[in-house]
């Protein structure tokens, strides 16, 4: 596909992915071949121990010409620093921030991609239905936002880090100096033209998801 300017990019963190990354990737070029434009599918891998990046290089050997561009971590830098750093990378005039293990449905892309088109600069994905969560999970998380809306007025209890955002929007959260940050609060607190699109959060593909307890609640004292 060249090199230079893309339509669009795909920026996707990657940690302990190896049972999805070949899905993801088969997925986004069935969605959008069709569409005829020129992409890129930027993969994070976050310092990953199953495969995760012999799979993605492996990937790229079968199809130089995909789109795929490898960002490889040195070690687990979490989430949050994966997206900046695809961000970072990506060359779109647009950028999807996605997960890796389908959660996120692909088929949601093109309406997304339709309303930016449409002139809106920030795109966002919001969970129709929480997919399957346990209680304890469900509760915790609904503290969570609850203790976020009161300390910054943002209703999040839907958001996700599954967005569309215009390069004017990539390129202004690039530049704020905040190192540990919060992509799906950021990017609704910068402003910008908005608007939502609902999807139904889908099963993880394969493999697990990477939260434990601790995790979760060292991140939410962080974010908040
Ligand atoms: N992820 C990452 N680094 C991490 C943890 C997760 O890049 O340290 C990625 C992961 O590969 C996936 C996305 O972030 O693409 C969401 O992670 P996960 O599915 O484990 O979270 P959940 O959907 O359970 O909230
Ligand atoms: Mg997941």
């Amino acid at each position: 596909m060249g090199s230079g300017k893309k339509e669009l990019s795909f920026v996707i963190p990657c940690y302990n992915e190896a049972g999805n990354v070949e899905a993801i990737y088969e997925a986004i070029h069935s969605v959008f071949d069709p569409e005829g434009i020129c992409y890129e599918i930027v993969m994070v891998n976050d310092g990953s121990k199953d495969g995760t990046r012999e799979k993605l290089r492996a990937l790229f050997s079968a199809h130089p010409d995909g789109g795929l561009r490898i960002v490889d971590f040195s070690r687990n830098f979490g989430k949050e620093a994966a997206i900046f750093a695809g961000l970072q990378m990506a060359r779109g005039k647009c950028c999807a921030v996605m997960d890796c293990d389908l959660q996120h449905p692909p088929e949601t892309l093109p309406e997304m991609y339709r309303l930016w088109r449409a002139g809106y600069d920030v795109v966002e994905g919001v969970k129709a239905d929480r997919g399957r969560e346990n209680v304890v999970y469900r509760c915790m998380s609904k503290l969570f936002y609850r203790l976020m809306s009161l300390a910054t007025h943002i209703d999040m209890s839907r958001a996700s880090d599954f967005k569309m955002l215009d390069r004017k929007v990539v390129d202004a959260l690039a530049a704020l100096p905040e190192r540990n940050t919060f992509f799906r609060a950021l990017s609704s607190w910068a402003g910008y033209k908005t608007v939502s699109v609902e999807y139904c959060v889908q099963e993880r593909a394969a493999g697990y998801s990477k939260w434990n307890t601790f995790g979760l609640f060292r991140y939410a004292i962080n974010n908040i």
